[in-house]
């Protein structure tokens, strides 16, 4: 039986596959069907920070599981308190709203900034990538994801990332919010400057506008901050998260000001599943892990133990943390040729390896990964 000629004949054709079938995890460590061990350096796309089958994350989540799964927002269940709880205190933000994936979080956000502005206009940023569904796909950049959906929203502006100049001839007071990831994440790993983002909140004060902050895939440590906005200091009015949140089980969420929540009524966004006992739990069991075994401060120091690694193979390799973008040649062939040496890499593009491996990652680790990528790049 070949399940890969199978999954050709029952599953929508719409992903590009490595040639592995992944059977379970411990872990920074994946093993295939034939029992055969990877390095994850991919984490699920930045997803599973503390790492495979963590013992303390099955135990809250088996706990829940065999208590209550799902009731749905027509009543109160308290895991969904209890996290937003958390999240206030992690955040800093007011209010929030729970769904099940990084698109919806901002398709509610860019919701609940026209409804808070009663304006129109958006602006994102060329290479943004925001989501797939037909709201997050409009303040998505990328032509190819774009065209075949069009008509997509109307009032939607793109600006150049990092530049003043253009964002400021594309804001205005029909703006109801600029939305941005402060790193970029599908793009490459590519983070904003500073002085862009005190521009931003500068222009936000003239005209009124709200900012919404994209952390699906820079949130919960993975910068070696809690979020990337500690990196710069700025507040979003609206902040999307998902990835990371519950180590790979699905929930998401847009976090707001109380300014925001005020102008929002029943009945004006929702989601039959978004913030169930079971995700809520598994969020929370994340989030606890993340505390108990200072992952974010592993982010920090092992990111900069990986960066300094890197520059001694390649030239130009940027990021925060463990969110690490590394520029080559032949993206493809490199990760093709790490899953035969027992190494999972991704590539953003021909030219762009993505490096985003569990928090929980020790040195050892790191020094494997070196010691796969010389071998790779000098056997060429
Ligand atoms: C992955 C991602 C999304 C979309 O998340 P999904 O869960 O795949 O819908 C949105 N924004 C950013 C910045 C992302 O990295």
């Amino acid at each position: 039986m070949d399940w890969i000629e199978k999954e050709r004949n029952l599953i929508a054709q719409v992903y590009r596959r490595q040639n592995v079938i992944l059977e379970r995890g411990e872990g920074c460590y994946l093993y295939d069907i034939n029992g055969r061990r990877y390095l994850d350096l991919v984490s699920g796309i930045a997803c599973v920070s503390i790492g495979h089958s963590h013992p303390d994350f099955i135990e809250k989540v088996c706990g829940q599981l065999k208590k209550l799964v799902h009731v749905s927002n027509l009543y109160y269940t308290i895991p969904q308190i209890a996290l937003a709880e958390k999240l206030r205190d992690i955040t800093g933000m007011d209010k929030f709203f729970f769904c099940n994936s990084g698109t919806e979080a901002v398709e509610a956000s860019l919701k609940f900034a026209r409804k808070a502005t009663g304006r129109k206009k958006f602006v994102a940023f060329k290479n943004a990538f925001h989501g797939r569904t037909m709201g997050a796909l409009s303040v998505t950049y990328k032509e190819k994801f774009r065209k075949p959906f069009e008509p997509l929203l109307e009032h939607v502006e793109f600006a150049e990332y990092n530049r003043v100049e253009d964002l400021e001839k594309k804001v205005d007071f029909e703006t109801s919010a600029v939305i941005l990831e402060l790193i970029q994440g599908e793009a490459g790993v590519f983070p904003a400057d500073r002085d862009f983002v005190k521009a931003i909140f500068e222009l936000k004060e003239k005209y009124g506008f709200l900012v919404i902050f994209d952390e699906v895939q820079t949130g919960f440590g993975r910068t070696g901050k809690w979020f990337a906005k500690e990196h710069y200091g700025f507040q979003p009015d609206i902040m999307a998260m998902a990835k990371a949140m519950a180590s790979g089980f699905p929930i998401g969420c847009s976090a707001m000001s109380d300014e925001v929540a005020k102008k929002l009524e029943k009945g004006d966004h929702g989601s039959t599943f978004g913030g169930n006992p079971l995700a809520c739990t598994a969020s929370l069991a994340t989030i606890e892990i993340i505390e108990k075994y200072k992952l974010v401060e592993n982010a920090e120091k092992m990111g900069d133990y990986f960066m300094k690694r890197l520059r001694e193979l390649f030239e130009d390799v940027r990021g925060k943390g463990l969110m690490i973008g590394v520029r080559v040649e032949n993206a493809e062939e490199i990760v093709k040729k790490a899953l035969e040496m027992g190494l999972l890499l991704n590539a953003t593009s021909e030219e762009n390896l993505r490096i985003v491996p569990p928090l929980i990652i020790r040195k050892e680790e790191v020094d494997l990964a070196i010691e796969i990528l010389t071998a790779l790049t000098k056997n060429r």
